[in-house]
């Protein structure tokens, strides 16, 4: 275990705090600490040696441990508690021990600090570093997920540590009908992972996620067991400064999955701020339906962004980590739970498994982006960028339903100008003959 620091502390240190500086590099799942001092109790004298330690992470106290056994064994900082210290996510950046000298009653004690590096397993790491690196100000993560505290068969740490080690920036904890997993979820936000949460609002005709409101359960019953009307359901979460998410609605329904396809006829799309475009591992009907039907619904005039959830309710198989999954991608700007709630709340987000992109349209130094509506009353420049493309795949710019090829290739840049007064919303999407690669928010016009 190599050497950090090392030295000695005399009865001049007593009452003062030693603070020793470390830098956990990037990608780092768990980290051991190793703290020995010698002697413990000197020979001859009445009273040991008094000595604590404590570990700060860049986001804030990380652990205290006054026992010296266990520090002297060595304490694992990382997703799993471990000897008395909590679940963290391993933020990157500078750490800090702190060595209190409360008592020292020997002439001189030695102590010496060893520092251990873990990385993520094999299974999971290459996908972090495979993954096209986003432009300043966009992040990518996930908005749906499960835990043990509802029907999954993770921890609420190893979903976040999973997500973190995938490269996402946010992770979101949307247990169906319960929110009692936050408390630790939400615990775990810090520089190196945002945590968002949620619960998946789940019921006999759909599913619903009641997305950003981490203070109660939204529940679809009343306390006496009558169901509640969704769109009642949808003004709470608004209300709450939630985002009412309609989930995977065209999954396989009843009698196979009791509830999951979304048929609540007063609600499509009605007050719902978005709909779950791509859920799971990627499947025509379910997901290449739900784009269909999420376009059907902006034709007739709704605005509703799409979502990605990865869905995931425990940790994966090898087999499922080589299926085509999605990741929001989020123009965020600085990170943290509210600035992302507020970018995808705004539309400014694509779906993606892969390739990243930028959409925007510019008249006269006015700029849109997806999510927004131009406000312009003359033709506008429509510009689309796009990195990480494969071979085989297709590019388009998707208005009104009408896709218009773009001449494609892993990096690019497209123009074209578009009248707002003529279309109704306009999408950049990326597919090859598997299925969608990316899809964006649109561009809304004024038609
Ligand atoms: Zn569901
Ligand atoms: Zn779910």
């Amino acid at each position: 275990m190599p050497r950090q620091a090392e030295g000695t502390l005399t009865a001049a240190d007593e009452s003062t705090t030693l603070v020793i500086p470390f830098v956990v590099p990037a990608g780092i799942r768990s980290f051991r600490l190793k703290f020995n001092y010698t002697p413990d109790h000197p020979e001859g004298a009445e009273l040991r040696n008094q000595i604590s330690a404590s570990i700060y992470g860049p986001d804030g106290k990380t652990a205290e441990i006054n026992r010296p056994d266990r520090w002297s064994d060595g304490v694992t900082v990382g997703p799993e508690p471990s000897g008395g210290v909590g679940a963290k996510i391993v933020s990157p950046g500078e750490w800090k021990l702190f060595i209190s000298t409360h008592r020292v009653t020997s002439p001189d004690v030695h102590y010496t600090v060893d520092l251990e590096w873990h990385l993520p397993s094999d299974d999971v790491a290459p996908a972090r570093v495979d993954i096209t690196p986003l432009p300043d100000g966009w992040l990518r993560g996930d908005l749906h997920a499960h835990t043990w505290y509802s029907d999954g068969h993770w921890t609420t740490s190893a979903l976040a540590s999973f997500m973190f080690e995938r490269g996402l920036d946010f992770s979101t904890l949307t247990d169906h009908n319960t929110i009692d997993g936050l408390p630790e979820f939400l615990s775990y936000d810090g520089t190196a992972l945002t945590t968002l949460g949620g619960n998946e609002v789940s019921t006999f005709r759909g599913h619903m996620l009641a997305l950003g409101v981490t203070d109660r359960l939204v529940d679809w019953r009343d306390p006496d067991g009558t169901l509640r009307p969704l769109p009642d359901i949808a003004d709470e979460i608004h209300d709450a400064g939630g985002m009412a998410v309609i989930c995977h609605p065209l999954s396989i329904g009843d009698p196979w999955c009791c509830g999951c396809r979304w048929e609540h006829e007063d609600m499509m799309p009605g007050n719902a701020r978005a709909v779950e475009i791509w859920n799971g591992t990627w499947d025509d009907d379910k997901n290449g339906g739900g784009i269909k039907l999420w376009q059907t619904w902006l034709s007739e005039g709704h605005r509703l962004v799409a979502t990605a959830g990865s869905d995931m309710h425990g940790p994966p198989q090898p087999a499922h980590l080589k299926r085509r999954a999605a990741h929001n991608v989020v123009y965020a700007i600085e990170r943290g739970r509210d600035a992302v709630l507020k970018a995808l709340k705004a539309g400014h987000s694509y779906v993606s498994a892969g390739p990243v992109c930028t959409l925007q349209a510019e008249e006269n130094g006015q700029v849109w982006i997806m999510g927004d509506t131009v406000e312009a009353s003359e033709p506008v420049t429509v510009t689309a960028t796009w990195n990480g493309v494969p071979d085989g795949a297709r590019l388009m710019l998707n208005v009104d339903g009408h896709p218009q090829p773009i001449p494609t290739s892993i990096q690019g840049v497209f123009e074209t100008v578009l009248n707002p007064a003529s279309f109704r919303w306009a999408t950049l999407e990326v597919w090859d003959d598997e299925g969608a690669l990316l899809v964006s928010n649109p561009i809304y016009g004024q038609r």
